[in-house]
């Protein structure tokens, strides 16, 4: 039964990061009535979400959709390349990498999972999660298989449980430096179309991505941009699969038709998101983003609480982690300030649980409602009794009216 007062007034604030606010443009566009998937006019909408996503995954290959969350593309990149006992290199950034070592395990993979070896104050638990991909222990782990047992490294381009982006152009370098032919897997779910990504020149084999993040889309599409050096490995990899087979759907994609039945009303929402990211250019999208993140992060810096990436250089343009002080419960403030404010925060996951929260600045945002969302974590805060330094909202607002956006928002009259 429909209970009226569960709806409160005014937008909710979902400040998840992922699945992101979607645009009203998205909306409408997705509203439209479904067509047959084998007419005319299905194959010119796939030719135009085809190409148009290529170029922003920076590709001139083929990039596969498939009617799936982004696990469902993790497990395509696998098992495309892959053969049973197979050695894959992944590296512990988090909670979604270990959740795809898990998968690759599951599926008869023999993985290795290397992680960073210091220490951290703030989560002695966790202080690998605090960090990116260190690429010299990749390198180095390459070095001493001189067999080349090791067929693919995969890594997870914005750790999305954490809110740190890892350098993939470094990981190719290292890979490089040490002559390994192994395959690079790149995860970069919630990096596409918000942190700067580059299939093509950064030599990745295998992007994974999905569509609720920086593409602004509801969950239900997710991707694999594919290498030629991959297609040729899809050839002899041994790992059963038939949904997720890339040749038939690659063939298809040639005419903008799929093997069976594609996610119609989801493309209609991309071919709109692919015209207002390509619109804007990717350089001011990625430019908005990290302009974004850098007024969140003044917030927590005047709040006086521990960013969870402990890195400046690789803080995430998409979220930001925010470590509670011992002692007070990270998913007690999420709920007070759900109940409170209607404002979704992103829940500490695995290893954080309780011990963080996150702050997601991607999809249909602007400064007002960042600003907004920093107030409402700030009333929580409060309310939980957790002492703060300063105010993070009137950092947030001099830092958005100190830093002009890139591009103008509105003619001036
Ligand atoms: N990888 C990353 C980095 C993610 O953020 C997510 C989801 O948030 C996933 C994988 C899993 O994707 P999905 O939940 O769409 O299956």
């Amino acid at each position: 039964m429909l209970q009226l007062d569960s709806h409160p007034t005014g937008r909710h604030f979902l400040q998840i990061p992922g699945p992101s606010p979607v645009p009203d443009r998205i909306l409408r566009a997705m509203s439209l009535p479904t067509i047959d998937h084998r007419g005319p006019e299905f194959g010119a909408l796939g030719r135009q979400v085809l190409t148009g996503i290529r170029e922003i995954f920076k590709t001139q290959h083929p990039v596969v959709i498939y009617p799936a969350s982004g696990t469902g593309a993790w497990e395509a990149a696998l098992s495309n390349t892959l053969s049973p006992g197979d050695h894959v290199l992944m590296f512990e950034t988090g909670h979604f990498a270990s959740l795809w070592n898990k998968m690759a395990t599951r599926l008869g993979i023999a993985t290795e999972f290397l992680a960073y070896a210091g220490t951290d104050p703030h989560l002695p638990q966790a202080a690998g999660w605090r960090r990116g991909v260190q690429a010299d222990m990749i390198e180095a782990r390459l070095r001493k298989d001189t067999d080349r047992k090791i067929k693919a490294v995969c890594v997870v381009h914005n750790e999305t449980s954490t809110g740190v982006t890892s350098d993939i152009a470094a990981v190719r370098r290292a890979i490089d430096a040490a002559g390994h032919p192994a395959l690079l897997m790149v995860d970069s779910i919630s990096g596409l179309a918000s942190a700067d990504f580059r299939h093509d020149e950064w030599g990745v084999d295998v992007t994974v991505s999905g569509s609720q993040k920086g593409l602004m889309l509801p969950p239900g599409i997710s991707f694999n941009a594919i290498s030629p050096r991959a297609l040729e490995a899809s050839k002899s990899a041994r790992l059963p699969r038939s949904f997720w087979a890339w040749d038939e759907i690659v063939e298809m994609n040639k005419d903008g038709y799929w093997p069976y039945t594609p996610n119609t009303n989801l493309l209609y929402g991309l071919a709109e998101s692919l015209d207002m990211l390509l619109g804007e250019g990717l350089d001011n999208v990625f430019a908005r983003h990290q302009r974004w993140a850098a007024g969140v992060r003044a917030a927590v810096n005047a709040w006086g609480l521990p960013i969870q990436c402990a890195d400046p250089a690789v803080y995430s343009p998409v979220l930001t982690g925010v470590i509670t002080p011992e002692g007070v419960d990270a998913d007690a403030v999420r709920r007070l300030i759900h109940q409170r404010f209607d404002l979704s925060l992103g829940t500490g996951l695995g290893k954080l649980k309780g011990r963080m929260f996150r702050m997601g600045h991607l999809g249909d945002s602007n400064d007002l409602t960042l600003v907004a969302m920093v107030a409402g974590v700030e009333m929580g805060l409060k309310l939980a009794g957790v002492k703060l330094a300063g105010s993070g909202v009137h950092a947030a607002m001099d830092h958005f009216a100190a830093h002009a956006a890139p591009t103008a928002l509105r003619q001036a009259a």
